[in-house]
């Protein structure tokens, strides 16, 4: 299927037009491949957040929460093999100085070699030999700038769960099988950065480490991919749009036993936006070795020894938020006019209702008013009384926002308002006192 760029940039200028995505630093040029979030995008990741944390940590008694640091102990990295093999081969042009990843499908010829052409300037046999460039970025604690005080921004959110794996486990007093969860930031120095915010520097991760005893690895890899795939169902994105990839034998990493990608069929392709992993003992074992402390766990009813098993799930916030805004957008025709309309399932629409009076006199704004304060406090709504009805709707659409009421000459006799629906584009009068309680079932969901 050819790639749809046409819907990219419309999505690109939406996000900024609105308020979900800006780039970081605009005023100063942008700084590459990093985003800021605005107004609208905020609410949305961090309803993707919560909706996360909810499944993993609230609502199972086998799953304890975590917050680890960005900066760790540099050894981890060592033990984790970030610093021996987190590396993409580069090759450097001599002659204009760009840098490319050595797979970069616009080289011609082979780098290192005279024939090969330099994809930015065109001159030939200015390319090295592909070199390895390591993905982490560095920087210094203390205030001397030397070796000895290098320190990684974590690549992944990831390691922090492994080196607390003794410590949350006789906190809360778990047996195994247990799982830690994480929501946190992770850095990549990425070479070939892009499709706005798919592939960036700079971005969050929510992440699940699921301890196991050997042996029973294979089931619970089998349950967890079985968990996120019907999770992202949940969030209402279209299931043709989806699937699993399973890692062949030359893409598993080398501590994987078993992994599997799942993956969006995203306006440039299909592409992964998490993976689910059977990382074996490899991590514990690794760190048990570099710290020199035991991490074996003593099964109480067995007496038996042994290293747990790590299945991972691990899924980018700003790649499934990329996800659904994708998945969100349509163009309409209504009334014959096109509207642009985010349909975010409602649970994670980043305002949950607007508050429009239909006209600014005859006690209409005073009451919407009062009904837009009344709904703040449960709910992240808006109020809009700028414009015509129809381009408030309209406005409201771009935004993704389900429920749209307005308030109008019956309202102020009644005290009924009307409700319309984003999709439907029904309308149903409701008493302006039940707003809370008919929203909340709405929202349930
Ligand atoms: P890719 O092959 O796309 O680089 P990966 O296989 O290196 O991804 P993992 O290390 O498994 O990715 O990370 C898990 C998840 O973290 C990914 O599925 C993705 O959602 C997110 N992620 C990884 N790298 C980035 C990035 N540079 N920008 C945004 N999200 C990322």
């Amino acid at each position: 299927m050819p790639a749809d760029n046409n819907l990219m940039e419309k999505l690109v200028s939406l996000a900024k037009r609105r308020g979900f995505v800006f780039q970081s630093s605009e005023i100063y040029g942008g700084l590459g491949s990093v985003w800021d979030y605005g107004p609208l995008g905020v609410e949305l990741k961090k309803n993707l957040k919560e909706r996360w944390w909810r499944s993993m940590v609230h609502e199972r008694e086998d799953i304890e929460g975590l917050d680890a640091a960005i900066l760790m102990h540099p050894k981890v990295w060592e033990a984790s093999g970030h610093i021996a093999g987190f590396t993409d081969p580069l090759v450097d042009c001599k002659h204009c100085k760009n840098r490319f990843r050595a797979d970069d499908p616009r080289i011609k010829g082979t780098p290192g070699e005279p024939d090969a052409q330099c994809p930015v300037c065109g001159s030939r046999g200015t390319l090295t030999a592909p070199r390895l460039f390591n993905l982490m970025f560095k920087t210094f604690m203390g205030p001397v700038e030397e070796a000895a005080a290098v320190v990684y921004l974590r690549p992944e959110t990831a390691q922090g769960i492994y080196v607390n794996y003794l410590n949350v486990l006789q906190a809360s007093r778990q047996k195994i099988p247990f799982g830690i969860a994480q929501i946190g930031k992770a850095f990549r120095n990425e070479i070939t950065p892009g499709n706005f915010t798919f592939r960036t520097r700079e971005f969050e991760q929510m992440e699940m480490q699921f301890f196991v005893k050997p042996g029973t690895d294979g089931e619970w890899f089998e349950f967890w991919k079985a968990q996120r795939m019907e999770w992202h169902y949940g969030l209402g994105i279209r299931r043709e749009k989806l699937r699993f990839h399973r890692h062949t034998t030359e893409e598993l990493a080398h501590y994987a036993k078993d992994a599997y990608d799942l993956e969006y069929e995203f306006p440039f392709g299909w592409h992964e936006f998490e993976g689910v992993h059977n990382r074996s003992d490899f991590d514990l074992s690794r760190h048990q070795q570099f710290s020199g402390k035991k991490l074996e766990y003593l099964d109480p009813a067995t007496k038996e020894r042994f290293i747990p098993y790590v299945v991972e799930t691990s899924v980018g916030a700003d790649r499934t938020a990329l996800v659904v805004m994708c998945d969100a957008y349509r163009e309409e025709t209504v009334e014959g006019e096109t509207r642009v309309v985010m349909r975010f399932h409602p649970a994670i629409a980043p305002l949950k209702a607007a508050v429009f009076p239909l006209v600014n006199k005859d006690g209409m704004p005073e009451l919407a008013r009062r009904i837009f304060d009344d709904l703040r406090r449960h709910f992240n709504v808006f109020h809009d009384d700028s414009g015509s009805i129809g381009r408030r709707y309209r406005r409201q659409d771009e935004a993704g926002t389900p429920y749209g009421i307005t308030v109008d000459g019956q309202s102020v006799g009644d005290g009924t308002v009307t409700v319309r629906d984003r999709d439907t584009l029904r309308q149903e009068r409701v008493a302006g006192d039940q707003l809370v309680s008919h929203l909340g079932d709405k929202l349930k969901m």
